[in-house]
Formats: structure tokens, sequence, C-alpha cells
């Protein structure tokens, strides 16, 4: 099985790169927008703002990191019991986040029509949390588990009743989150750790997302893959692109002739292949986009010429 997820290099932008920032940058991302409609590529940084961390951000990048690794989960007693550890810890903050205005604007700008869908690398369902439809979760979702030896599905949020009350006193640990609804845990606080088995056959449990070292499975590639031969450009919102499996899209798309944004704090590895880099924070850019791609009054609710939106974002 290829790793898809496994890191690639990861270079810093090009003194030759233009990167755009402020009115500039809505500027050419509106004139982009108004080829027709775009598909977008959302990763890790679209979620910051709502308070979960990234992989490779500024301030995550030098942390050291410990992703769980497919095959491990797989065959290894012990790796799952480090994984089932540190996400009872990890779960209760991550399954609290809410959307940001990153995700409402989006939904918004898909709601207007500018959009022909997502493609997220997220597993934290926030972009269909803020009212996106059309979403491709392409590493799955942290808040389903399925049972490897009978199919069974589980929520996570029921499965962690049942990890509490299997491990008392586990979730008082004062532990810091990390990216993917994991947490640091010392490697000694898992070793005792009780882990959860299905309720229908004491199978293995997973969450259904995609791990390190596993592939993303072909029909969610091909669905991925129609938004973006629906579409006019490609914008990638949040993400380092060091993963091949988010890459592949501004590759699929460079070669098509179809125009890549990327909007993203920092450098990322599919740079030298972009129309346009746009650097800040989505949170920013995308509310301020929305505005400007519609800055008349109407009867919809979209802004007014002072770019105050008439129905907030959130409630359309
Ligand atoms: P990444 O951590 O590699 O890159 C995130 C990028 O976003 C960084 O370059 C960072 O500088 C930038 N960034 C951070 N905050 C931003 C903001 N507010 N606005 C604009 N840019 C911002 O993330 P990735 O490329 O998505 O790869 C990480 C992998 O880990 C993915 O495959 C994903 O499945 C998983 N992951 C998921 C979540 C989640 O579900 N929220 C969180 C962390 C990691």
């Amino acid at each position: 099985m290829s790793d898809e997820r496994a890191d690639l290099p990861h270079d810093a932008r090009s003194v030759d790169d233009i990167v755009l920032r402020g009115a500039d940058a809505i500027d050419a991302l509106r004139a982009l927008l108004a080829r027709g409609p775009a598909a977008v590529l959302t990763g890790a940084g679209c979620s910051t703002e709502s308070g979960i961390p990234d992989y490779r951000g500024e301030g995550t990048r030098r942390r050291a990191r410990n992703p769980v690794q497919h095959r491990a989960v797989l065959h290894e007693a012990e790796a799952r019991q480090r994984y089932w550890a540190r996400s009872t810890v990890g779960w209760p903050r991550f399954a609290a986040a809410v959307p940001n205005p990153a995700h409402h604007a989006l939904a918004a700008l898909e709601a207007q029509g500018c959009l022909t869908g997502i493609i997220t690398q997220n597993v934290d369902g926030l972009h269909r949390a803020a009212g996106s439809r059309q979403v491709v979760e392409l590493h799955g979702a942290l808040a389903n588990v399925r049972c490897l030896a009978c199919g069974t599905r589980e929520t996570r949020r029921a499965l962690q009743v049942r990890l509490e009350q299997d491990n008392p006193g586990f979730l008082t640990r004062d532990d810091v989150m990390l990216a993917d609804g994991d947490a640091e845990l010392p490697e000694a606080a898992t070793a005792g750790f009780r882990v959860p088995a299905c309720l229908s056959c004491r199978g293995t449990l997973k969450p259904d997302v995609v791990f390190f070292g596993d592939s993303v499975p072909r029909d969610v590639v091909d669905a991925a893959r129609g938004l973006l031969e629906r579409a006019a450009s490609l914008m990638v919102v949040g993400s380092s692109l060091a993963v091949y499996s988010g890459l592949r899209f501004v590759r699929w798309a460079h070669a098509r002739g179809c125009p890549v944004a990327i909007v993203n704090l920092g450098p990322t590895r599919g740079d030298p292949l972009a129309t346009l880099l746009v650097d800040g924070r989505a949170g920013v850019l995308l509310p301020a986009l929305c505005l400007a791609v519609h800055g008349r009054p109407d009867e919809h609710g979209r802004p007014d010429e002072h770019g105050r939106p008439a129905v907030p974002l959130s409630r359309r």
C-alpha cells in the first residue's frame, strides 16, 4: 500500500515568488472567481482559528510529532493502546471546536455559486457544520468509528463515554491537545490504558480516518477529482501541501492548465505550481473575499455597500 500521507520535503518560498497580501490579494482572488466556480482544497490551517492545532504551522512545525501509523494500528496492540489513550485526552477539545469565519465564508461562497465544492484533508467535520454541502473528506471523519472485523459503526461521541468509563481518572490529566484530536502523553501514561472493543463482536475498532501510511479510497479521490474537473480554478486554503494526497490536486490542476491560488500562512509544497500566492489568515481573507464578491445589498442577505453582511454568514 502506498504511503500517501508521508511527508515530502518542504522548501521555503523563493525570492521570485510574488506573494500577495491584503486588498491586492482580495482583488486577485475575486478576479479568479470571476472566471467561474472554483474547487477549494483545505487543510489543517483552515481550522487553526477554531482552536485545532495544525502540524506544520508556525509554532507547531518544530514540535516533536509522533503521528499514528496505519500499519501499527492494524497490527500492534501497543500502538492501539497508545492511540486510544491519546485520543481519549484529545477528543473532548477537538469535538468542542466550532466553525470559524473561514468555514462560514466558504459555505457562503458555495451558496452563492462561486465554488463547485470543498475537498478537505481535515477530519474535524467543520465544513459541513458551517453549512457547506459539496464536501469530500479525503481523510475521513474522526466523528465515526468502525469495527475492522464486522464493520459495525459507532459514533466517536458514544465511544468516548465507554473510554472514560473503562479508564476512570484518565481525563483529569493536564495534557496538550495536538492536531487530529491527538494529545501529547508520556509513554508510561498509556501503559495501563484499557482499549475498547466492538460492541457486536469484540473486534478491533478504528476511527474512520486515513492514518499516515494508508491510501485515500479510490471513490473518494474520484469524487474530489469530479469537483476539480467542474471548476475553473483551484483555491488551496491552509495547507502546507506536504502530504501527497492533497498535493496531487494541485498537480492535476496545473497539468490541465487550471489556475491555482494558494491562501496560506507561509510557504507550501505547491508554491512552484501556483498562479497566485496569498499570505494571510484564512479567517480574515475569506470573509473579506466573500464581501468583495457580493458587495451589494440584496434580498438574499448579501453584504451592503459598507461590507456589512445583512445576515450573519453563520446563519445562512
Ligand atoms: P499542515 O499542518 O501541514 O499545514 C497547515 C498550513 O496552514 C501551514 O502552512 C500553516 O502555516 C498554515 N496555517 C495555519 N493557520 C492558518 C490560518 N489561520 N490561515 C492560513 N493558513 C494557516 O496541514 P495539512 O497540509 O492539512 O496536512 C496535515 C494533515 O493532518 C492533513 O492530512 C490532515 O488530515 C491532518 N490534520 C487534520 C486536522 C483537522 O482535522 N483540523 C488538524 C491537523 C492535521
